[in-house]
This record gives C-alpha cells, structure tokens and sequence, in this order.
C-alpha cells in the first residue's frame, strides 16, 4: 500500500490565494493509524493565502464516511462538513508559538514541501463525535432493532448465568 501524501510546493504559490484539493480515502487512515472509518469520500478543499513568511491556511473538509453505531452496531454514513485554519510559517528560527490559537506548521527556508497529511488527519477525527450513533443528525437512519433486540437477548443471557452463579455460591455443604 503506498501511503498518500498531502502537500504544496511553497515556491509554486503565488501572491495571495491559491488553492488545492485533496481526496481522503480509506488508505490515508489506514495509514495513519486508524481503522474505524470506511468507505471514506472526502473531499480537502484547500485555500492559502500567501504573505510574506507567513501563510494563512483555510480547510474545507466535506463528504462522508461510515463509521459503526455506538448502540447497534449497524454502519452509518456519517457526514462530515466542516472548517478549520492554520498557519505556514517559513522560518529558520523555530520557536513554540504557545499564544497562538491556531495549528502552525513550520517549514524551514529551505525547505520547499509543506505537508498537510498530520492536520488533515487530526482535523478529521476531532469531527467525529466521541458517541457515534444513528441518532445523531444527518444520519438517515435509525438504530437496527433486530439488532437491538439480539444485542439484549445476550445480555439477559448473561445475567442468566449470573443467576445460576449466585445459586452455586448458596450451596452449602456438609462437611
Ligand atoms: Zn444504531
């Protein structure tokens, strides 16, 4: 599997806005570290505006992704709508900007690629919410309830065998 990356060439840009697209697909988490997206059809559409040594950076991130319901199970197409901003900074003296609110990606003069791989990728986790489920909106559809049911029916089987365990505990026995 041969690992995307997303990049732009600072010294193709010109003055003032430039832009680039970039398609997410499920080998790009993959090869990130994660494996709970499928059948992923985003779209990166990227918007630089070129100043002198710094660049603002705007990231439209839109589609969809599948992701498992939290309570069924079933796979949900999940859509993601969203944008997020950082800054390219193009210096030799790298310093940690701690009041800045906004993502940096630093690049060194000599340096030409900025990679947009690690942002893109974080950017799109924090978007998916912590509880996925078929609840949440923009999703079509509802929680699998046969499912559900089997879901429940194992549970009440587990308690089952709790139960059979609390009547073995009560045994006594003669010595
Ligand atoms: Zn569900």
């Amino acid at each position: 599997m041969e690992t995307k990356h997303f990049f732009i060439k600072v010294s193709r840009l010109s003055e003032g806005e430039n832009h680039a697209q970039f398609e997410l697909d499920d080998d790009f988490f993959v090869s990130n570290g994660s494996d709970f997206i499928s059948n992923c059809k985003l779209i990166a559409d990227v918007e630089i505006s070129k100043l002198e040594a710094t660049s603002r950076i705007k990231f439209h991130i839109h589609g969809i992704v599948d992701v498992d319901c939290d309570v069924c199970n079933k796979s949900i197409g999940l859509p993601i709508d969203f944008t997020q901003y950082a800054l390219l900074k193009i210096t030799d003296s790298v310093s940690e900007d701690t009041n800045s609110e906004e993502e940096i990606i630093y690049l060194r003069k000599s340096e030409d690629m900025a990679y947009f791989d690690e942002l893109i990728y974080d950017f799109v986790l924090i978007s998916i919410p912590m509880k996925k489920s078929c609840d949440l909106e923009g999703v079509i559809k509802n929680c699998d309830n046969e499912m559900l049911k089997k879901l429940e029916n194992l549970s009440h089987d587990n308690e089952d065998l709790d139960d059979r365990w609390d009547d073995l505990k009560n045994l006594k026995f003669d010595n």
